[in-house]
């Protein structure tokens, strides 16, 4: 006998309750994205290697060890997306989607990284998408954060989660705490985790983002971004705080929140929860006004959050599967035509519907019945003539839509 190849480890194959679930966090983003005017993109699975690693930058993690990169026939580096955010930045820039400035767009779909696979923690995960593009102001966080805000709360799971709020400065203020940060931890050295000790001198904010216990005792009295801001700086999130408190969106300030990759600047952010266990965020995001310079295009602000897909779902429960709302059952196979032409026009007219037309037909409409539908409609012949009888709710609308 052969055996059947097995699923890579660290993707899924999503299902019933757990799909219907998934499905009802992009339905609902879709909607709640067009309400705030972000508008969709579709972007490639897999770019050139430099997109992801001139941006998110060598020293993370995502690009120093958990990236699907691979050579393809014409010898060329590539890589299976990690995020979205260095592939739209890449599209916005040889595109020219400059002249749409400030853009506001939206995307969903698969990423990649060659993580540890746990609740919660996949190689091929999922995420919903904005990112707004060219805009300076506090007021383009403001959006996207009560975009995000929405969207939680449309869901239903608003609660038990909280937006974690910081702001990392300008290019100056980061720079002072950066060299204040490794001050500080220069003097334990010894004591912190092999991967902090590596990142010290390169990248001393990822320490304070690290979940390591070894570092995690040292975080607490680290140097605080406060203590460095420039007026400029100071006052860019104070416009950002106000707006939020305009938008009635509840935030705390986590004075440690650094995002994992290199490209941040002022506002970062994260909605956390304690309800998933060790994978407790659902989104991050945050300003990368340094990106764009990065992969070679002009100065260019931009903000923007993901969040995954399984996460949020996680949160949502099991969405059950919805039953139909008419069942047509077909009691002597004679009628199948019939039947058929019935349920086409029952779903055209917007119902949902499925057929009951094979095994014993003595049978068929016990099973039909059984299926919790709103109404059934079943096709018999009775004393030697055509019978269609329509029982349950609705019976008029259907009436009507079969006559
Ligand atoms: P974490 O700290 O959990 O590793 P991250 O900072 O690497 O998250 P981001 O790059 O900010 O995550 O991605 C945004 C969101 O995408 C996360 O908040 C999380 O909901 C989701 N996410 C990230 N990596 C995974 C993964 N491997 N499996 C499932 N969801 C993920
Ligand atoms: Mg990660």
């Amino acid at each position: 006998m052969s055996t059947t190849p097995q699923a890579i480890r660290g993707t899924q194959d999503i299902f019933g309750a757990e799909a219907e679930a998934f499905a009802h966090v992009v339905e609902t983003f879709e909607r709640v994205r067009k309400l705030y005017r972000f508008r969709r993109v579709e972007m490639p699975v897999f770019e050139k290697t430099e997109v992801f690693s001139r941006s998110i930058g060598e020293t993370t993690d995502v690009v120093s060890k958990e990236m699907y990169s691979f050579e393809d026939r014409g010898g060329e580096s590539l890589t299976l997306r990690p995020e979205f955010t260095a592939g739209i930045a890449r599209a916005y820039i040889t595109n020219g989607w400059q002249q749409h400035a400030p853009l506001k767009v939206a995307t969903h779909g698969p990423l990649f990284r060659y993580e540890r696979p746990q609740k919660g923690r996949y190689r091929q995960f999922h995420q919903i998408d904005a990112e707004i593009i060219g805009a300076a102001e506090p007021q383009a966080d403001v959006e996207l954060l009560t975009l995000a805000d929405q969207l939680l709360k449309e869901l239903g799971i608003a609660d038990g989660v909280s937006l974690q709020l910081n702001t990392l400065g300008d290019g100056a203020s980061r720079e002072a705490w950066r060299l204040a940060l490794i001050d500080y931890f220069r003097a334990v050295k010894a004591e912190l985790s092999e991967d902090s000790q590596d990142r010290l001198e390169r990248n001393p904010l990822r320490i304070l983002d690290s979940k390591d216990p070894r570092d995690k005792a040292f975080v607490a009295d680290a140097p605080k971004i406060d203590d460095f801001l420039s007026g400029e700086a100071q006052e860019f999130f104070g416009q950002v705080t106000s707006g939020l408190d305009a938008a009635g969106v509840a935030w705390t300030r986590a004075p440690a929140l650094v995002r994992g990759l290199d490209y941040y600047r002022h506002t970062a952010f994260e909605f956390v929860t304690d309800r998933l266990g060790a994978q407790g965020t659902v989104l991050g995001g945050g300003r990368y006004d340094g990106l764009m310079e990065s992969l070679g295009g002009p100065f260019t602000p931009a903000v923007g959050w993901a969040a995954g897909i399984e996460r949020l779902a996680m949160l949502l429960g099991n969405t059950a599967e919805p039953n139909a709302q008419v069942i047509v059952v077909v009691e002597d196979d004679a009628l199948l035509d019939k039947a058929i032409g019935a349920i086409t026009k029952l779903r055209s007219a917007g119902l949902s519907a499925d057929l009951v037309a094979a095994g014993s037909p003595r049978k068929r409409f016990d099973k039909a019945s059984k299926m919790g539908a709103d109404a059934l409609v079943a096709y018999a012949i009775r004393d030697g003539a055509e019978s269609v009888r329509v029982r349950g709710e609705r019976q008029a609308e259907i009436d009507r839509i079969l006559s």
